[in-house]
């Protein structure tokens, strides 16, 4: 069988895999991206950061998400289970914040914008097929795929990026997933109506309620449409031998914060659970390979960086193959720098949610003091600041070593979780 050519073959239709289809079918280059399932289809995944704005704006999306409605998001709130105490993030009041606003998203929505753009810009877009092997031969990559009705096919690209989220799928292929062996956690979620929000602009805040070993979301996607979900240890769902929705009522009814929240809620689907181990694959590149988004690495969603960071590196990855292109040569240096900055970007945030478990990066975190522009800082890594330079990076150290000092000298008063 005759392979189809191309630029670049891209497999996976999330924000990753369109977004790296839109710059690269903007810069004039031919390119395929295979999508297993037919859009629209559910994603988890609804918060986003406000530093995905500026790449919606760059890739001229505003006009279509604005039409879609999405909720507006201009903050943070993080909370105790107990509701002893809490904290609210501005993004508009933090000194090296850029964007002052987010979106809330119904990612089936979300993602098929994203992927009509990709289209509309010139990628060729071809849902329901999943890809199966990939081979590198030297000079070229090639994919095989089947249809949804069964046909298979191959296709060769001078470039693939693998987007296929926690699919994972080149990762797997050569065995280079390494699973955090403390973050083996499992979500169980819902979307409700009659949650209690706040009133005005907080009204759309992601608010997160941290227990002793598990945590809530509470993300309004609209005012009588509020995605929550709990994250908890798969082991201690495992050991509770209990259908995921008496799980979940057991869990919210624990926290007196969720029971003022969920007083009145009344669930508007079913109650469903999906794994949620992170993990990072021990190389983001191959020869003519990129990965981008949760196919380079997934980390516990609590920040909610996980659309960010795709799109991020969704664009970084389209960047590297177009300059690769247009030099006409197989790029391996400016892959080796494509995973530099990307590795850079996620260890942030890894850093942040590996803290987030712990009982001193509670007490700091809810203490937000201005001294240093402390507080701004962490605002910003909330925010999607990822390349702040060194007067983030400075501060962040720093924040990071109060918590340790914290750990053993009580700086800030210590919480409770009882
Ligand atoms: C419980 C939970 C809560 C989360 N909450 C948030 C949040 O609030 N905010 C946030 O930003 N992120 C959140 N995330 C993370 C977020 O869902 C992901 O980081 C994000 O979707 C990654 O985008 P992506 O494009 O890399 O992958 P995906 O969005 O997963 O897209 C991958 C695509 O590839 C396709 N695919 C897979 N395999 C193949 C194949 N073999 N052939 C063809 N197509 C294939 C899939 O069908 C899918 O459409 C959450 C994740 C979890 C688990």
């Amino acid at each position: 069988m005759q392979a189809e050519t191309y630029d670049a073959l891209i497999i996976g239709g999330g924000p990753g895999g369109s977004s790296a289809a839109t710059y690269l079918a903007r810069a004039g280059k031919k390119v395929l991206l295979l999508e297993k399932e037919h859009f629209p289809r559910f994603h988890i995944g609804e918060s986003l950061l406000p530093y995905n704005q500026q790449l919606f704006r760059e890739m001229g999306l505003m006009p279509a998400l604005k039409a879609a409605g999405f909720t507006r998001k201009f903050g943070a709130q993080f909370h105790l289970g107990n509701a002893s105490k809490g904290t609210k993030f501005v993004f508009s009041r933090g000194r090296f914040t850029r964007e002052p606003e987010a979106m809330q998203v119904e990612r089936s929505k979300f993602d098929h914008v994203l992927l009509k753009h990709a289209a509309g810009a010139g990628a060729e877009v071809r849902e329901g097929w999943t890809v199966g092997k990939f081979t590198n031969t030297g000079d070229t990559v090639t994919i095989n795929a089947t249809s949804d009705t069964g046909q298979p096919a191959s296709f060769t690209g001078s470039f693939l990026i693998d987007a296929s989220g926690r699919g994972n799928l080149t990762g797997n292929q050569e065995g280079l997933r390494v699973i955090h062996p403390r973050l083996k956690k499992l979500a169980v979620f819902g979307h409700f109506e009659g949650v209690k929000l706040d009133d005005g602009d907080p009204g759309g805040d992601t608010v997160i309620v941290r227990l002793d070993n598990k945590w809530f979301w509470i993300i309004p996607l609209a005012r009588d449409k509020v995605s929550i979900g709990c994250v908890m240890d798969k082991d201690e769902f495992t050991r509770l031998k209990m259908p995921p929705t008496e799980v979940f009522n057991k869990m919210w009814e624990s926290s007196a914060y969720m029971r003022d929240r969920l007083q009145n809620a009344k669930l508007l689907n079913q109650i469903q659970t999906t794994g949620d181990f992170s993990y990072r694959n021990r190389r983001f590149v191959g020869p003519r390979l990129l990965r981008v988004g949760d196919a380079a690495g997934f980390m516990d969603p609590i920040f909610s960086a996980g659309v960010f960071l795709a799109m991020f590196s969704g664009k970084l990855a389209a960047q590297t193959v177009i300059e690769s292109l247009n030099a006409g040569d197989d790029g391996a240096r400016r892959l080796a720098a494509y995973e530099k900055r990307v590795q850079h970007g996620m260890k942030f945030y890894w850093e942040m949610v590996e803290n987030y478990y712990t009982t001193p990066f509670m007490e700091i975190f809810l203490e937000p003091r201005e001294k240093w522009n402390l507080a701004s800082a962490v605002n910003a890594v909330l925010a999607g600041e990822l390349e702040g330079g060194w007067s983030m990076r400075w501060r962040m150290r720093l924040f990071f070593w109060i918590i340790k000092l914290q750990a053993r000298f009580p700086l800030v008063p210590r919480i409770s979780f009882d």
